[in-house]
């Protein structure tokens, strides 16, 4: 089985092609990120115009790295949702163009789906698991009791976790995205400020992390006022030490009211260094000996390999293909 699989939901354009659900034959990212930073985020109409320009190279460059030709594959996927509409309708035209023309099914990929199935390209999934989801617009626990069945146990009520980095990070003088360098800044120092820990005193699997945002951001504000300086280091190490506890301590709840092997933790924030550590930490204590599963950092972050991962799981469970009217769903959710 090859599935070709086509990724274009937000600033990363990426085709790939996958052999029989978990192998990687190629997965060709090719990242905008260098012309949205001066804008301080991603500009969509920007966005669409890059994926135009680079989806038929990367195309080309995802069959010829895994050395296959159209007439090999078994079927054509991308992503329909959610994300930004004009991006996705690039991946979605081209994946319906190759489709047609190549009479291939086309199976539509919730990004979502994609991001949890990455771990399938790491280690073979046993079910039921938990995945906790952690990206730049999604924080969700989810249980997975069964191929492509998803129960959504608990989210955020605002912002998404990685949205939180990324808007501290810029009160910090950080480029977006600015996951990655809070996370490195954030080992050079000490939780000194104590930020609020959300919604822990309540009982239910739900985040809240804008009073988070709010509390780092009136802090530097604060100092800022008063002509005080505070240590950068010690702000994004009490910033993560907050995101981390509340991620932690939900997750431990889940995987206390539903049991599991395996706990797979999906999106670019999975590629936070803190995260994994502490999450490590926790599953080794633990009495149902739950596996940890953090795809590698390439994984993490978007790109079609995860599509093509759950496309073959929506092959193998016989979901519906889709027709030549497949739309974008910008808001597209996973249950
Ligand atoms: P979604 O998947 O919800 O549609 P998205 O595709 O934009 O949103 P991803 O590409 O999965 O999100 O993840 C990007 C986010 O991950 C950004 O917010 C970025 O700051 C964050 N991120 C990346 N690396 C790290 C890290 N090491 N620590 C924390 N956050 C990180
Ligand atoms: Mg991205
Ligand atoms: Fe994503």
């Amino acid at each position: 089985e090859l599935i070709l699989a086509f990724e274009t939901s937000c600033d990363e354009t990426s085709v790939a092609v996958i052999e029989d659900g978990h192998r990687i034959l190629s997965n060709i990212i090719a990242t905008q990120i260098k012309s949205h930073q001066r804008f301080g985020g991603v500009v969509p109409e920007v966005a669409s115009r890059h994926h135009v320009e680079q989806i038929l190279h990367c195309t080309q460059l995802a069959l010829t790295e895994a050395d296959v030709t159209y007439s090999d594959l078994t079927a054509v996927a991308v992503t329909y949702g959610p994300g930004l509409v004009g991006s996705l309708l690039i991946g979605i035209s081209a994946a319906k163009t190759i489709s047609f023309a190549h009479q291939l099914p086309l199976i539509p990929v919730n990004h979502l789906a994609g991001h949890i199935y990455a771990a399938q390209l790491v280690t073979p999934l046993s079910y039921p698991f938990m995945a906790l989801v952690v990206s730049g617009g999604h924080t969700e626990l989810v249980y997975v009791s069964a191929p492509n069945t998803y129960q959504l146990l608990g989210e955020t009520r605002d912002d998404a976790a990685g949205e939180a980095y990324d808007k501290i990070g810029r009160v910090l003088g950080i480029n977006y995205p600015a996951g990655k360098a809070v996370d490195q800044l954030a080992h050079e120092g000490q939780d000194t400020f104590n930020f609020p820990r959300a919604m822990l005193a309540e009982d239910n699997l739900d985040f809240s992390f804008s009073g988070l945002k709010s509390a780092f951001i009136n802090t530097v504000h604060h100092a800022d006022q008063l002509g005080e300086t505070l240590n950068r280091a010690d702000l994004a190490a009490s910033f993560q030490a907050s995101v981390c506890d509340v991620l932690v301590e939900k997750t431990q709840r889940a995987l206390a009211a539903h049991p599991v092997q395996q706990l797979v933790v999906a999106g670019g924030v999975a590629a936070n260094q803190g995260l994994r550590e502490r999450l490590t930490a926790v599953l080794a204590n633990d009495q149902n000996e739950t596996e940890l599963i953090v795809p590698p950092l390439r994984l993490c972050g978007d790109n079609a390999a995860m599509i093509g991962a759950a496309a073959s799981v929506q092959l193998a469970t016989k979901q519906p293909f889709a027709d030549l009217n497949l739309n974008a769903d910008p808001s597209l959710d996973l249950v």
